[in-house]
């Protein structure tokens, strides 16, 4: 598959992967219970990326992820630091809400994952801050809990970009638990460096892994996850083994019934 470079052409192609990513059916369960599919929001050409898990009530019937709560919270936690929605690019690892706000299941994960996927491959971040457990399980195709590596920086190949991947809290986990806000913001601090240090060098296929050393995060206290409340995403179910995080073909590929590329409403997407 042809990878567009330009950063404009690479706009085009996240614009064609929504409106193809709009009509997909392949979870069936959340297809009927969605109001619409949550893509992601944000800039094209961002180095900066976000990952959470999945979307909420609110994120549901707006489409755009990150706007409740634990969004506002995002946003305020970015102000601090001198960034705003339109800086960076938004996603979820699963695109459609599962009902009742319960966790995605291991099948929705890898079919889903091809999406995001293809979007780290076309936004071409140089960080990925993933927010949560769920997020962090997958990109790091590990079960180690957020707790214990948030704040600790590693280079990351996700697909086939390498990455500079920051694990957070999840938002959520902050919204009446003082102590986890002020991690959230020690964590948040990190990103002006690692935005400065560029683009870590593309290694090829294979993984470059290897934590960096510098500004190692103290969170080895699992409790922290404990004081998410009812009802806000911040997912606790391991990912699953396999290749799911490849970069896939069929992800490129508009889904049946799919808008015609190119008369996607941009404000629709949030792109900025
Ligand atoms: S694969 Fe993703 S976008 Fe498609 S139905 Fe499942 S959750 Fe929604």
């Amino acid at each position: 598959m042809a990878r567009p470079q330009s950063p404009e052409a690479r706009r085009e192609a996240l614009k064609e992967q929504y409106a193809s990513a709009r009509a997909c059916t392949r979870c069936p369960h959340l297809v009927a219970t969605r109001t619409q599919v949550v893509f992601g929001a944000g800039n094209a050409d961002a180095d900066l990326m976000f990952v959470g898990e999945a979307p909420g009530r609110d994120e549901d019937l707006k489409g755009i992820p990150f706007v409740g709560r634990a969004g506002r919270l995002l946003e305020s936690l970015l102000a601090e630091i001198g960034l705003t929605r339109e800086d960076v690019f938004i996603a979820n690892v699963l695109k459609c809400r599962p009902p009742d706000n319960r966790n995605p299941t291991a099948d929705e994960i890898e079919r889903c994952s091809p999406w995001l996927m293809r979007q780290l491959e076309l936004i071409r971040p140089t960080v990925v801050v993933t927010l949560g457990n769920f997020a962090t399980k997958l990109i790091r195709e590990d079960p180690t809990s957020i707790t214990r590596i948030r704040g600790r920086v590693e280079l990351r190949r996700i697909g086939t970009r390498t990455v500079r991947l920051l694990p957070v809290l999840h938002p959520a986990a902050a919204l009446y638990t003082p102590s986890n806000r002020e991690l959230l913001q020690s964590d948040f601090a990190l990103i002006a460096g690692l935005l400065a240090q560029g683009a870590p060098e593309q290694t090829g296929e294979g993984e470059a892994a290897g934590r960096l050393g510098e500004g190692e995060a103290v969170g080895e206290d699992d409790r922290a996850d404990e004081t998410r409340p009812v009802g806000e995403r911040e997912p606790v179910g391991d990912p699953r083994d396999g290749d799911r995080c490849e970069p896939s073909d069929e992800a490129a590929a508009p889904a049946t019934g799919a808008p015609a590329n190119g008369a996607l409403d941009e404000a629709q997407l949030g792109l900025f």
